[in-house]
């Protein structure tokens, strides 16, 4: 299309014709014979994907935010520890949730573009009794991806609740929760997971429920607790008419066909996918010379790249530059260095022709300001990565 934008940003990303058509639908009543049964599935099918057969999925209208609020909600009562192990912005915003319920919190904070040492962690569960462990499987704000095994290990070992925030991971990056014991994996629809923004999804273990319902004081959030919303998803998971707050409907009939997207890729070839992607990307901006914003290759997420602009490159000009080519791409989030760098989503149905698309985009917006590389560097790269490894 001529003149489509193509929007390369950590989400919302760009969406399935197919699921944007099961939007499109007139909306039925939310107990609709029908519609009982696409939320029917669309449980079901969460439970595959995030490998948590076992599990408990909410599926509520609201962001990815609002999945975090539900976690601390439920879960925090007041003076509880919680542990926030944060790896750029949206570590501190799950801190700042979690003091908003009374948590009394400890936050253990990355250096930029780095992960907190699992040592480090260990020491700090050594000091006292926490409740839950937080961490941010990718934090969109640095690109820096975290390892949830021993994260998960660590929070059996000193019997906290683990709390996943995966909004830019789930869907996209190798995620076994019942297999890792980890108590909340959490996301919103507009990331990986490939619906436009509107979804707050969340897998509870079994675990994490038994500790809601033996809490001592009500859940300070009307709209997010548990208890208005379990029986709701029983109902739909029995094919059930129920009603507490409407559902959003049409979102709901894009991620049943959007997650049936992901169980027929199959997560491990998806994850595959992701991986092969973002090497290649990478590659491809260090034949530009550009340096990438997390320290190591293997915590650099496979969802989207965050790269520094190269050293006199006016960071507005090369953003506006490539959107003039129709290539959307994020600038920096993190606030101690927001201006200094640039963030690219890879992910969902992305193919080897969008980051295609995004490097020349690139290339010319950077030959526009006089930077100095050869034409076609990036691509090349790129392309010899692809050929080597497959899209
Ligand atoms: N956590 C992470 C890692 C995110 O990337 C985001 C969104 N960029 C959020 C939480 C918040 O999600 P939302 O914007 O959907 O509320």
């Amino acid at each position: 299309m001529k003149h489509r934008k193509l929007l390369m940003i950590p989400g919302p990303i760009e969406f399935e014709p197919e699921v944007l058509r099961a939007m499109g639908v007139a909306t039925t009543s939310h107990i609709a014979p029908n519609f009982i049964d696409v939320f029917g599935n669309s449980l079901e099918l969460m439970k595959k994907i995030w490998k948590a057969p076992n599990g408990q999925p909410f599926i509520v209208a609201g962001s990815g935010t609002l999945a975090m609020d539900m976690a601390a909600a439920n879960l925090i009562e007041n003076g509880d520890a919680a542990l926030v192990v944060s790896t750029g912005y949206f570590g501190e915003r799950f801190k700042d949730i979690l003091d908003r319920y009374g948590a009394s919190t400890t936050l253990l904070k990355a250096p930029i573009g780095e992960v907190v040492s699992i040592e480090a962690i260990e020491n700090q569960l050594k000091q006292k009794q926490y409740k839950m462990m937080v961490f941010t499987h990718v934090d969109t704000s640095t690109g820096v991806l975290v390892d949830p095994v021993p994260m998960a290990r660590l929070a059996k070992k000193y019997s906290v609740l683990s709390v996943m925030d995966g909004v830019c991971s789930v869907g996209g990056e190798d995620i076994r929760q019942e297999e890792w014991g980890i108590d909340i994996v959490l996301t919103g629809s507009q990331k990986a997971i490939g619906v436009p923004p509107g979804l707050a999804l969340l897998v509870a273990s079994q675990k994490a429920i038994g500790v809601w319902k033996n809490r001592k004081t009500p859940v300070f959030n009307y709209y997010a607790d548990w208890g208005n919303w379990l029986p709701i998803m029983q109902a739909y998971e029995d094919r059930r008419p129920s009603y507490f707050a409407t559902p959003a409907v049409n979102l709901i009939l894009a991620l049943e066909t959007s997650l049936n997207i992901l169980d027929n890729e199959g997560m491990d070839n998806r994850v595959k996918r992701h991986q092969n992607l973002a090497r290649a990307f990478r590659e491809a901006l260090k034949a530009l010379d550009l340096k990438i914003l997390p320290k190591t290759p293997s915590i650099a997420a496979n969802t989207l790249t965050a790269a520094y602009y190269p050293k006199d490159i006016n960071a507005a000009a090369l953003r506006s530059r490539m959107a003039e080519n129709n290539v959307i791409i994020a600038g920096g989030l993190l606030p101690e260095i927001k201006t200094t760098y640039f963030r690219v989503g890879h992910m969902g149905s992305v193919s080897a022709n969008d980051l295609v698309a995004v490097l020349s985009a690139l290339e010319r917006a950077l030959a526009e300001l006089d930077y100095s590389f050869k034409p076609g560097q990036s691509l090349q790269a790129f392309q010899n990565a692809i050929l080597r490894c497959g899209e």
